[in-house]
């Protein structure tokens, strides 16, 4: 084989090995993204799953579920007791059409739209 041809022949290899590594980088961020997708989806199967056991158990759970169930109930009474402590806090006014508790800063009723003074 003379110079030239082996020259060619070095530069086609070479051609390849690019094309190569593009399409297996390529490949590389397909499967990456594919795992993603489908983790996150697994992520959410188990989320519902969890909230549905969660729903059937809660009243009366298991020992091995005990821990769950105790931590999300506190949590829930938790976010009533802060809900409850905003509520304090926030400025309200009264309807006087409707009797609803709208925000402070409402110029209108958000239930009935009687204009609030
Ligand atoms: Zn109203």
């Amino acid at each position: 084989m003379g110079f030239l041809d082996s020259l060619s022949g070095q530069i086609t290899n070479a051609g390849k090995d690019i094309k190569k590594k593009a399409a297996d980088t390529a490949e590389t961020m397909r499967l990456q993204n594919e795992i993603r997708a489908n983790q996150s989806k697994i992520d959410k199967f188990c989320e519902e799953l969890g909230k549905r056991v969660y729903e059937e158990i809660k009243d009366a759970p298991d020992e091995k579920y005990a821990y769950y169930v105790d931590n999300i109930k506190k949590l829930q009474e938790r976010i009533i007791d802060d809900q409850n402590s905003l509520r304090g806090l926030k400025e309200t006014k009264v309807c006087p059409e409707c009797g609803a508790t709208v925000d402070g800063s409402s110029s209108f009723c958000t239930f009935c739209g009687t204009k609030l003074s």
